[in-house]
Parts: structure tokens; C-alpha cells; sequence
């Protein structure tokens, strides 16, 4: 089975790139390696970005990954095509450069088309900050969704055949990116409000949103955003997987673990190696096999086939 996680922010926690091969976080690529293919976005991020310089942050965390794919590329692959994907059907485990806020485009479309041909895939618009491209859902609603080159960005990533990410977007980004897009967008790690009423998660109106672009939402073991209390067990996954696919169905759900970048997770969730508990829970609640390689891997691998060139 191919795994597809949307989100992680292992970079983030490592100081040298071979930390990558094992580590004591949620994700490295032995433990990753054990499933038959596993697709990881691997997200740079700059936390707190009113005290650093997020740019320059997330730049060094996605060399990291740059300079273990070309130091190992037997054990790491960085997919930057619709073909990359097509051989991951062979095994191993491959990487998806990912930008947690539009911050690394330094207010500058030049800066993306880089980013663009350094391998940059995947860019959620904003952290937990309002920035040059939007407004967050923490932020304070300085441009009362996306700015006018938010608009040029969100452009841009899709003429290019990036993915556009709206986890922590404010409601009226949210809205404001989904009136424009013509190919389908993600909420890499987001889940449901109707079940946990974190302003974090979607309403069921933007899981309907991101499900009329052909989108995929991926699930948040964040236990915060499962519960809203900082314990939760697996059977909490499966509740917005149900939820959704309620909702819209099963074609528009992967995972979005946010390994490394969320703690607490469910009861049993140690890491990576843990996806094989979720998915047994996934079939004792009666997931046909189909479903469940869809909501592991296959819906995402069908949105970003679609996305990247
Ligand atoms: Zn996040």
C-alpha cells in the first residue's frame, strides 16, 4: 500500500540531514521505509515568525532535505512531477518540499518561481500569523482574506501546478481561495468543526468547498484538534473520517498526521510506524480495502498527479 501523508515538520526538528535516516521524533525514513511506498510532504516551518526571519528559517530546513537526496539518493527521492509520483507505485520512501506560510515568497513572485524550481510543491498560505499573502485563523484580519498578491500567488502556484494549502487560513481566506482556483486544493492537516469546535478545523461548508475542487482534507492526529482536550484515542481519527465522508465521501480524505509538528498525539500514536494501527481501525469500522488505500494514500497521490507536471 502506498502511504501519502500531507504534512510533517520533521525538518523543523532535526539539525543535520542524516537525522533524516533516524531519529527519536514521529517520522524518519527506517520507520517509513517499512511500509511498500510512502509519500511524505515534508514541511519546512519558522514558528514564531515576529521574532526570526521566516524566510531564511524554512530555507535552511528545505536544504536539508535538498542535500540528503543528493548525499543518499538511493534512500530519498524529493518528487517534484506528476512522473516522480508515478515511479513512487515502485517502493521506497520520497519526499515533497513544503512551505508552512507564504513567507518564504518574501513578498515576491520572483522568490516563488525559485522556490518553484528548488522543488517547492506544497505552500499552506499562513501559519499562525497574517502575512503578505493572507490572513490566518489567529491572525488579526489585516487584508480580510488575501491580499492583492495573494491573489498573484494563489495564480502563480497554479500555473505552475503547485499545491495550494488552506489549513490555518481564516474562514474568509478560505473562502476567497476557493472562489479562484480551478484545480483542486488541500487542507493538508485539518479536521472537522462539527466534531471538535477548534477554529483550527473546517466547517462543513469549507469540507464541502474543498470537495467541489476534487480536494483532499488531510486528518490531524493533533489531539487538541481531535477533542479539544489534550487526550485522544485512534477511535477520534476515525470520527472525522466518518464525518467527512458523511459529508462528501471517502474521495476527498488522506492523512495529514502533522508528525513533529503536534504533541499530544492519540493514545497508541508514537509516529510514522503507528499508520498500521489507524488503518486495522479503519477496516474493524468496516472501510473496504478501497476506501482505505484511498483515505491512506491515494487520494492525495490522485490530487497532486493532477496538480504537478
Ligand atoms: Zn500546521
Amino acid at each position: 500500500m502506498r502511504i501519502f501523508d500531507g504534512h510533517c515538520d520533521t525538518l523543523s526538528k532535526i539539525n543535520h540531514p542524516d537525522e533524516l535516516i533516524r531519529n527519536g521524533f514521529h517520522w524518519d525514513l527506517e520507520r517509513a521505509g517499512k511500509y511498500g511506498a510512502y509519500v511524505q510532504v515534508l514541511s519546512s516551518f519558522a514558528g514564531d515568525v515576529q521574532r526570526y526571519d521566516p524566510a531564511a528559517v524554512m530555507e535552511s530546513q528545505l536544504e536539508k532535505a535538498i542535500a540528503f537526496e543528493s548525499n543518499h539518493p538511493d534512500r530519498l527521492k524529493l518528487i517534484r512531477s506528476a512522473s516522480d509520483l508515478k515511479a513512487s507505485e515502485n517502493g521506497g520512501v520520497f519526499g515533497i518540499l513544503g512551505a508552512e506560510g507564504a513567507e518564504i515568497f518574501k513578498g515576491s513572485i520572483k522568490e516563488l518561481e525559485r522556490w518553484f524550481r528548488k522543488g517547492l510543491r506544497v505552500v499552506t498560505l499562513c501559519w499562525n500569523y497574517d502575512n503578505e499573502v493572507c490572513d490566518s485563523v489567529a491572525g488579526r484580519r489585516t487584508h480580510r482574506g488575501l491580499s492583492p498578491f495573494g491573489r498573484k500567488v494563489v495564480e502563480r502556484m497554479q500555473e505552475l501546478g503547485m499545491v495550494i494549502d488552506l489549513s490555518h487560513t481564516s474562514d474568509e481566506t478560505f473562502e476567497d481561495v476557493i472562489s479562484r482556483v480551478s484545480s483542486p486544493v488541500a487542507a493538508t492537516h485539518s479536521n472537522c468543526r462539527a466534531i471538535c469546535g477548534h477554529p483550527r478545523n473546517l466547517t462543513d461548508e469549507q469540507i464541502r468547498g474543498i470537495a467541489g475542487t476534487d480536494g483532499v482534507i488531510g486528518i490531524n492526529f493533533y489531539a487538541y484538534f481531535l477533542t479539544g482536550s489534550g487526550k485522544a484515542r485512534i477511535k477520534d481519527i476515525i470520527s472525522h473520517i466518518e464525518h467527512i465522508s458523511g459529508l462528501v465521501g471517502t474521495r476527498h480524505i488522506g492523512l495529514g498526521c502533522d508528525f513533529d509538528g503536534a504533541d499530544p498525539m492519540p493514545e497508541g500514536i508514537t509516529g510514522a510506524e503507528s499508520l498500521t494501527l489507524v488503518l486495522e481501525t479503519l477496516a474493524k469500522a468496516n472501510y473496504s480495502e478501497q476506501d482505505i488505500r484511498m483515505i491512506a494514500g491515494g487520494n492525495f497521490l490522485r490530487i497532486f498527479t493532477r496538480i504537478l507536471r
